[in-house]
C-alpha cells in the first residue's frame, strides 16, 4: 500500500500531496521517482511545451522519464504480409493487370485480377454501369 506524501515543488516551493493513488499510477508506469513539481507548475510547464504529442503519460516531469523507452512494441505484425508484394520500402509496385474482354460490350480491357472464366469480366465503363 502507498501512503500520501507531501512534496515541496522545486519551482514554486509550495508543498503538494503526492497521493497514494498517484504513487500507484506512477509505479504502474515504471516511474521510480516522485514528481518534483506541484500540479499547477506541471500543467504550466506542459502547456508551455508545444511538442506534446507522442507521450501519453501525464507527468510532464522531465526528470523521471527513464525506463519509458519501451521495447516490446516492435512485435512486428508487419513483414508477414504475404511476403512478395509489398517490400515495405515505401514504394508500392503497381498492380499487375490482366487483359480481358468485357462480357458486356466486347471491348478489350484490363482487370486487376486473373480472369478465371467462371465469372464475367467487365470493362470499367460497364462495371460502373452495372453498379448503378
Ligand atoms: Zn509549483
Ligand atoms: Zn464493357
Amino acid at each position: 500500500m502507498y501512503t500520501d506524501r507531501t512534496i515541496a515543488c522545486v519551482d514554486c516551493g509550495q508543498e503538494f500531496t503526492f497521493t497514494a493513488g498517484e504513487q500507484d499510477f506512477y509505479a504502474q508506469r515504471g516511474f521510480t521517482e516522485a514528481p518534483k513539481r506541484c500540479p499547477s507548475c506541471r500543467s504550466a510547464r506542459k502547456s508551455q511545451r508545444s511538442d506534446a504529442g507522442g507521450h501519453g503519460h501525464g507527468s510532464g516531469d522531465g526528470g523521471s522519464s527513464g525506463g519509458y523507452s519501451g521495447g516490446g512494441y516492435s512485435a512486428g505484425g508487419r513483414g508477414s504480409f504475404g511476403g512478395s508484394g509489398y517490400g515495405g520500402g515505401g514504394e508500392r509496385r503497381p498492380r499487375e493487370m490482366f487483359s480481358a474482354v468485357c462480357a458486356e460490350c466486347g471491348k478489350a480491357t484490363q482487370v486487376p485480377f486473373q480472369p478465371t472464366g467462371s465469372r464475367p469480366v467487365y470493362c470499367s465503363d460497364c462495371f460502373q454501369t452495372r453498379r448503378g
